[in-house]
C-alpha cells in the first residue's frame, strides 16, 4: 500500500515558498552556543527565524561532553548579546568570570536557560535533523556562481526522531552544526581501518565520563588512539584508573609525537596548561601506559569477547597485534557536507571549512585558539547567496575554533543582513 505525503501546514510560515516581497526567513541549523548567538542576533534583527536541531534537547554536541571541564572561563563563554539577553528575560547569572564550568554547567546554567526563555519561544525545534540543504527548483549546476540563486527559498529536508520527513523553506541559512557529528574514523589516514565499520559499536568515540562509568574501564584492556586535546583528557584520565587498578591495561597508541602549540609554561588557561603538562609526561613513559609512538591502525577483527587490533609504524618497519575490551579512538571531528552538498558552496579541500576562511585561517598567526580572531565577513561569505557556515564547522578540521570567534561571526553576518 502506497501512504500519502502528509500535506504541508497552510498556516506555518516555513512551509512554503514566500510571497514575493516578505522578509527573509532565517534557519539556523543547530542549536549549539553559536546557534543559540545568531537565534537572540535573528531576534534582536527582527528576522522570522526557526532553528533545528538534532538532538532532543539544545546543545546536543555539548551534552555530549559534558563532564568534560572547558578551558575557557565564563567569561569568554558568554556573549554580550547573551547577557544582555539574560538580563531581559530576568534569568539570574551570577557566576566566577574566572571558573572554567563543564558542559554540563554551561548548558545548565546558560545554555539551556535562554534557549527556554520567552525570547526564543517557539523557535527551536528539537529532535529535528537537518538532511539536506538545497535551493528550490534549482540543481547544484544551475545558475553557476550567479546572485540569480538567490532568487528562490532554500528547500531544507528535515527528519524527526521517528524517520518522518517535511521541506521547509528560508531565504537565508546559517549553518552551524559543528563537527561532532561526524568523527573520524580511526584507521590510517584517516578512512576506516578494515573491519572498523563492522566493529562500530564496540568502539567509543566520545571522552567518557570516566567518573561515573569507572567499572567500564577498571581492570580491562584498553586501546586509546588520538593525540588532541580530548585524547590527552582521555589519556590522564585513564593513567589515574590504570594506578588505581593494576589489572588495567593501557595503550596509547600515536601517530606522531605530541604537538602542542603552547609551552604550558606561557599558557594562559591553567585547565590546559595542567592538561599539556600531564600529557607530555604521559607521552614520556612517566605514567601507567605503554605508549606507542608513531604507530597507526592497520585493520581490526574480533577475537572473542576481544578485538584483535594489527597496527603499523607509520614507516612500514614493525607491525603489532594488541588484543583489547575497549577502543576508545578520539580523532575530532569533521563538518557534515551532506548538509550542503547540493549548493555551491566553495569548501577548503584541506581542512572542510568554507575556503576563504580556510585560508584567511591558514595565514593567520599561530596554531593556538587564544590567538583566534574572526576574519570579517568577506571570509564567511561563498558562491552560494545567503548560505553561511558559522561556529565550529566554519573551521572544519582546523581545532583552534574558539566560542569567541563565533560571537564575532554573528556579528559580522548580521552587519551583513541589516539592510534585508
Ligand atoms: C571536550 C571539549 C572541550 C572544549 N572546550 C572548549 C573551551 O574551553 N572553549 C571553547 O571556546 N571551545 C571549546 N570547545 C569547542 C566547543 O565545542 C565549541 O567551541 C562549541 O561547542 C562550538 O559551538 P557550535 O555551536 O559551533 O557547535 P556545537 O556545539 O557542535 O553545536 C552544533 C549543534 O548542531 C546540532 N546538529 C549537528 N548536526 C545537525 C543536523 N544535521 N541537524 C540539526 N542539528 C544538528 C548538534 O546536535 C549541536 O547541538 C571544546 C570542545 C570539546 C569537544
Amino acid at each position: 500500500m502506497i501512504s500519502e505525503p502528509s500535506t504541508p501546514d497552510s498556516t506555518d510560515p516555513f512551509a512554503h515558498p514566500a510571497p514575493p516581497g516578505s522578509r527573509p526567513r532565517l534557519a539556523i541549523l543547530g542549536a549549539g552556543p553559536v546557534g543559540l548567538e545568531a537565534a537572540l542576533a535573528a531576534r534582536e534583527g527582527g528576522f522570522p527565524h526557526r532553528v533545528y536541531e538534532k538532538a532532543r534537547q539544545p546543545a546536543g554536541h555539548v551534552r555530549r561532553w559534558g563532564h568534560v571541564r572547558l578551558f575557557t572561563p565564563w567569561r569568554m563563554n558568554v556573549s554580550e548579546r547573551m547577557r544582555r539577553a539574560l538580563a531581559e528575560a530576568g534569568i539570574p547569572f551570577e557566576l566566577d568570570p574566572e571558573e572554567a564550568p563543564t558542559g554540563h554547567d554551561y548548558a545548565d546554567a546558560l545554555l539551556d536557560p535562554l534557549w527556554h526563555s520567552p525570547l526564543l519561544s517557539g523557535a527551536l525545534h528539537t529532535g529535528t535533523e537537518v538532511v539536506g540543504v538545497t535551493r528550490a527548483g534549482l540543481l547544484k549546476d544551475d545558475a553557476i556562481g550567479s546572485p540569480d540563486r538567490g532568487a528562490g527559498p532554500f528547500r531544507i529536508l528535515l527528519r524527526d526522531g521517528r524517520g518522518r520527513e517535511r521541506a521547509e523553506y528560508a531565504e537565508i541559512v546559517l549553518d552551524c552544526t559543528g563537527v561532532r557529528s561526524r568523527p573520524n574514523p580511526l584507521g590510517d589516514g584517516g578512512i576506516p581501518a578494515p573491519g572498523e565499520t563492522a566493529l562500530e559499536s564496540r568502539i567509543h568515540r566520545e571522552i567518557p565520563d570516566f567518573e561515573d562509568d569507572a567499572g567500564e574501564w577498571s581492570g580491562r584492556t584498553i586501546l586509546l588512539t588520538g593525540g588532541g586535546h580530548s585524547a590527552q583528557t582521555a589519556a590522564r584520565a585513564l593513567d589515574r584508573i590504570a594506578r588505581h587498578d593494576p589489572d588495567t591495561r593501557v595503550l596509547w597508541a600515536l601517530r606522531a609525537p605530541l604537538s602542542l602549540a603552547e609551552d604550558p609554561a606561557d599558557d594562559p588557561l591553567p585547565h590546559r596548561a595542567e592538561l599539556a603538562r600531564a600529557a607530555q609526561a604521559l607521552a614520556r613513559g612517566e605514567g601507567a601506559l605503554e605508549v606507542l609512538e608513531g604507530f597507526v591502525v592497520d585493520a581490526l577483527e574480533p577475537a572473542g569477547g576481544r578485538v584483535a587490533i594489527r597496527l603499523r609504524r607509520r614507516d612500514g618497519a614493525e607491525m603489532r597485534t594488541v588484543e583489547a575490551e575497549r577502543i576508545l579512538a578520539l580523532h575530532g571531528g569533521v563538518p557534515d557536507d551532506r548538509i550542503h552538498r547540493q549548493l555551491q558552496f566553495h569548501e577548503c579541500y584541506a581542512t572542510s571549512g568554507p575556503m576563504k576562511l580556510a585560508a584567511a585561517l591558514l595565514g593567520s598567526a599561530g596554531g593556538d585558539c587564544l590567538t583566534q580572531v574572526s576574519h570579517g565577513v568577506e571570509t564567511l561569505l561563498n558562491p552560494e547567496p545567503d548560505f553561511f557556515v558559522l561556529g565550529e564547522k566554519s573551521y572544519g578540521r582546523n581545532n583552534t575554533f574558539l566560542l569567541q570567534v563565533g560571537w564575532s561571526q554573528v556579528d559580522e553576518i548580521f552587519g551583513h543582513l541589516a539592510d534585508r
